[in-house]
């Protein structure tokens, strides 16, 4: 390691270069930022590396990272072993089209991915992001009915609070107020959006919500235990349990997006697991690949891949991304299934779970701080609300970790292999700048 980047570590946040680069100051009028209203928002934090669970500023400071960007890296940045695997697909084939051929890394990790999940979902559409995935789910779901001959059940029942992805159909089963999406009202497909059936009323409202439009229903759609970019919102296993039996009552097929909950986050390798629910159909994403490429999966039960098998062509499923099962994002999803199989990540988890609900316990007393929540690696402040955003961020900066408010939310999702020490500093330093 250069000592310039070692010293900086030792210092933590403090600055070593001032002046922008180059490439940032040049490339920031050219570029368009997710979520941000470019007018008024703060600029970015140029990076230039990462690994672990540090990221590298441009300007020297180092920052210890509380998000593991958007909830990927879940071995850290940079780990070792999915590099190799990448470097070494990358010398033999960086890419090739999956109609009419296939290879190695796409079928190894179907099977695999088929071996881990809950008994019968074994046949893997891939993609290459989290939205897509929900979209070729949903898309899975119309079609399975319109092969039945049933095309009146084209509507979906999603629940408040959810968060599918920023695509038309992702974007219409996300909570039309919260979900970020609430400007399209109007323009998106129709869903019934319900309330959780977390209590007895709303298990009721939902039972009778199913009664009244089962017939034109395609299926449930669900993010299991967790709801995350919604507001991190937990939910018991329970409510999966009451949805699987709804879902049974009225014939509708089951969808469970684990695109953020997938790979150990909420403490088991999949949430499904840890409700002994099986879904018709899971989304997966994010972690799939420890967070190094895009890779998106839609895993689909037997039953459901059945009902594309046909003498009749349009039967098939329609759909076909261009970057689909790419053999580098295959190859590092393999690299990171067998970390999971060689490395302790799920007792990480739990020692991250410990941590998490020590080291944010003092939250709870501070003004403001309506509730402390733990789940998994996931942590979370909720406040009564949050003024200045970006201002509550650019102190976390401050403090020398990167943590991403949102909503009314303070989070932590750490990578699990983050060390006790960087996880103290995390809890730290969300205590800290929340008592300011
Ligand atoms: N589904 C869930 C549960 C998510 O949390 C997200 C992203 O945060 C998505 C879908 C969309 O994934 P992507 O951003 O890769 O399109």
């Amino acid at each position: 390691m250069l000592r310039k980047t070692k010293e900086a570590i030792n210092r933590g946040h403090s600055q070593v270069n001032s002046a922008p680069p180059d490439w940032f100051a040049r490339g920031l009028g050219h570029i368009w930022l997710p979520y941000t209203q470019m007018k008024t928002a703060a600029q970015p934090l140029p990076v230039v590396r990462a690994q672990g669970s540090r990221i590298y500023l441009a300007d020297g400071r180092v920052l210890i990272d509380g998000v593991a960007s958007w909830w990927t890296a879940c071995h850290g940045y940079n780990h070792p072993h999915i590099s190799t695997a990448v470097s070494h697909q990358l010398e033999l084939m960086p890419h090739v089209m999956f109609g009419g051929l296939v290879h190695e890394p796409a079928l190894l990790l179907a099977r695999r991915l088929a071996a881990l999940l809950p008994a019968g979902l074994d046949r893997v559409f891939f993609c290459d992001s989290g939205s897509v995935a929900v979209e070729v789910a949903m898309k899975m779901a119309l079609q399975f009915w319109l092969n039945k001959g049933e095309s009146q059940r084209s509507r979906f029942v999603a629940f408040r609070g959810a968060y599918h992805g920023d695509t038309f159909g992702a974007m219409s089963v996300c909570d039309p107020e919260e979900g970020m999406h609430s400007r399209f009202t109007g323009v998106l497909p129709r869903q019934y959006i319900a309330d959780l059936p977390v209590t007895a009323q709303a298990a009721r409202a939902f039972d009778e919500l199913l009664e009244r439009h089962a017939a034109s229903l395609a299926a449930i759609i669900v993010e299991p235990l967790v709801q995350g970019a919604g507001g991190m919102l937990f939910h018991g296993p329970e409510v999966l349990r009451h949805l699987r039996a709804a879902a049974e009552r009225h014939e509708l097929l089951l969808i469970f997006d684990e695109v953020f909950t997938g790979f150990g986050r909420t403490g088991t390798l999949f949430a499904c697991e840890a409700a002994r629910v099986a879904p018709d159909i899971i989304a997966l994403s994010k972690a799939l690949t420890g967070g190094t490429l895009g890779l998106g999966a839609t895993v689909a039960a037997k039953n459901v891949f059945e009902a594309f098998l046909s003498g009749e062509p349009a039967h098939a499923l329609m759909h076909g991304p261009t970057f689909m099962a790419n053999p580098l994002a295959c190859a590092a999803a393999n690299a990171s299934l067998d970390l999971f199989e060689r490395e302790p990540r799920l007792k990480q988890v739990a020692a991250i779970e410990a941590a998490l609900v020590s080291g944010l316990e003092s939250a709870r007393k501070l003004p403001h701080v309506r509730e402390v929540r733990v789940r998994g690696a996931i942590g979370v402040v909720e406040l009564d609300r949050i003024g200045d955003i970006d201002e509550l961020r650019r102190r976390f900066v401050e403090a020398g970790v990167f943590v991403r408010p949102f909503g009314k939310i303070v989070y932590l999702t750490p990578a699990f292999t983050i060390s006790e020490d960087e996880l103290r500093s995390l809890t730290r330093a969300v205590v800290s700048v929340l008592a300011r």
